[in-house]
């Protein structure tokens, strides 16, 4: 049986992107959509409105359980989802 992971078909969708000489809104800055808190997360959250693997990178996200930083445009952090799930953030 052939398996493909939402990684795996993450990992092509950006390499095709580079070779199509495009890019993703996070590409190379990784570091801002994983720091400064729930304001600043927020913040880079629209920055991925545009992004054309939005789908994609929130599906990595599930599969993977990814809870820190933010993913396909939401911000995965347990602390910030409990926190929304209460309406407090
Ligand atoms: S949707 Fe994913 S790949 Fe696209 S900018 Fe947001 S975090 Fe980056």
């Amino acid at each position: 049986m052939f398996v493909v992971s939402a990684r795996a078909d993450l990992d092509t969708a950006l390499i095709e992107l580079v070779e199509q000489g495009s890019t993703w809104p996070c590409a190379g800055e990784g570091e801002r959509w994983y720091e400064g808190g729930p304001v600043k997360l927020a913040e880079v959250e629209k920055e991925c409105v545009g992004c054309s693997v939005r789908e994609l990178c929130g599906l990595v996200a599930d599969e993977e359980g990814q809870r820190f930083g933010v993913w396909g445009g939401t911000d995965r952090t347990a602390e910030h989802v409990r926190l929304r799930a209460r309406g407090v953030a």
